[in-house]
């Protein structure tokens, strides 16, 4: 596993005069990755066809069908999963998304989310330190896997500004932390439109790849405002 340095859990809050005092639970549990994976599911589900556009331009046409196919069945995994650790429940999730997902998309997200959800380990709730670190290592993982870096034409290129966002707003809590990076996740997938493709089966097109989004780029973003979306949710008792 890759090892990212961690930082100390000292500002888990949603909300720095709440949740940011010392003593106060952490923020995040299973009932928070349980929401983040069935709102990823439905950003994914209502964006399926876009995103299948999305590859019908540079790829095969099967992005979208893909991402829904293994998101909706991380869903029943998810609602059968109960009792379940935070961490236990991303790596379920990430075996699925490879079993389920297929292409190049499948073993990315697959080992991203597995990767984060051995970060996570056993503990029962988290911050956003913890988040953070987790997230890092789920980067880690797709690089590791397919070797590509910024400006590739990639996931990668969301992935990669989210969490400079994320990193960069910390202090401001979890839920202004996670719309910087739900944010720059959506600018970083704009941004690869211009981009010729070094990487996957859209760099096959060489210059002929320029003008369009990056389809997994493009899904990378949905997930991070499903991010954003469920820890927005967090009960406030929590
Ligand atoms: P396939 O290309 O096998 O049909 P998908 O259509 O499901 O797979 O996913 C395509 C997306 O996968 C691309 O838009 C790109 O974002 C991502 N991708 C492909 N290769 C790589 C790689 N080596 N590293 C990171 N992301 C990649
Ligand atoms: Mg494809």
């Amino acid at each position: 596993m890759v090892q990212v340095e961690k930082v100390a859990a000292v500002t888990t809050g949603v909300s720095a005069g709440r949740r940011g005092r010392r003593g106060a639970p952490p923020p995040f549990d299973a009932d928070f990755v349980a929401r983040w994976l069935r709102a990823s599911a439905a950003q994914i589900a209502v964006h399926r066809d876009f995103l299948t556009q999305l590859d019908a331009a540079i790829g095969d046409a099967d992005h979208g069908v893909n991402m829904d196919r293994g998101f909706a069945a991380v869903v029943s995994v998810a609602s059968a999963a109960d009792g379940l650790s935070p961490g236990e429940l991303l790596v379920q999730a990430g075996a699925t998304l490879v079993l389920r997902v297929g292409g190049a998309a499948g073993p990315l997200y697959g080992s991203a989310l597995r990767e984060a959800g051995g970060s996570l380990g056993d503990a029962s709730a988290f911050g956003l330190p913890e988040l953070t670190g987790a997230l890092d290592d789920a980067l880690a993982a797709i690089v590791k896997l397919g070797a590509a870096e910024e400006g590739d034409k990639t996931i990668v290129d969301a992935w990669t500004p989210a969490l400079r966002a994320l990193r960069d707003a910390r202090s401001a809590g979890a839920v202004a932390a996670l719309h910087a990076a739900r944010i720059a996740a959506e600018g970083g997938a704009a941004a690869t439109t211009p981009m010729e493709a070094r990487k996957g089966r859209a760099s096959y097109l060489g210059p002929r790849s320029v003008g369009h989004q990056d389809p997994g780029a493009a899904s990378t973003s949905l997930l991070f405002g499903a991010l954003e979306r469920a820890a927005a949710e967090t009960p406030p008792d929590r």
